[in-house]
């Protein structure tokens, strides 16, 4: 497990930063964002440090099989946090990339929306 000490989700992984627990397992943690854009807006990290999707490595089949497992997890969570199902209701998944990406904390994070709309943004 690689760790940052610089990095917020670091500490939230830790724990030395509190969070909105949502799912938790060996790999991987998900949480309320603090500053929710939607009903719903949850994120899911690897407890792994990689600063972005960017990192992603087909060739690391810890990656593959990290990726496989968020993405999977995304539907159950949706559903668990109150999210209607398909079609009527749905989700959003957006995962921030690099500064023309817009992404903020350099820590791999999908971020989950949903619920009625409108929404904040989007
Ligand atoms: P990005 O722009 O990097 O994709 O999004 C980072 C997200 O992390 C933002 O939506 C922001 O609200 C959320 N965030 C930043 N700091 C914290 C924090 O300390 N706790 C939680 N729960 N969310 C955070
Ligand atoms: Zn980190």
């Amino acid at each position: 497990m690689i760790k940052d000490p610089s990095c917020i989700f670091c500490k939230i992984v830790e724990g030395t930063i509190p969070s909105k627990k949502v799912y938790e397992d060996e790999d991987i943690l998900a949480f309320h964002d603090i500053n929710p854009w939607a009903p719903i807006h949850f994120l899911i990290i690897p407890k792994t440090h990689i600063p972005s999707m960017a990192q992603a490595n087909l060739d690391d089949p810890e990656h593959v099989a990290l990726l496989g497992k968020i993405t999977a997890l995304v539907p159950k969570l949706a559903l668990q946090e109150g999210a209607a199902p398909y079609p009527e209701g749905g989700f959003r998944v957006m995962v921030n990339t690099g500064n023309h990406g817009g992404q903020e904390v350099h820590h791999l994070h999908f971020h989950v929306m949903a619920g009625p709309r409108p929404w904040m943004r989007g």
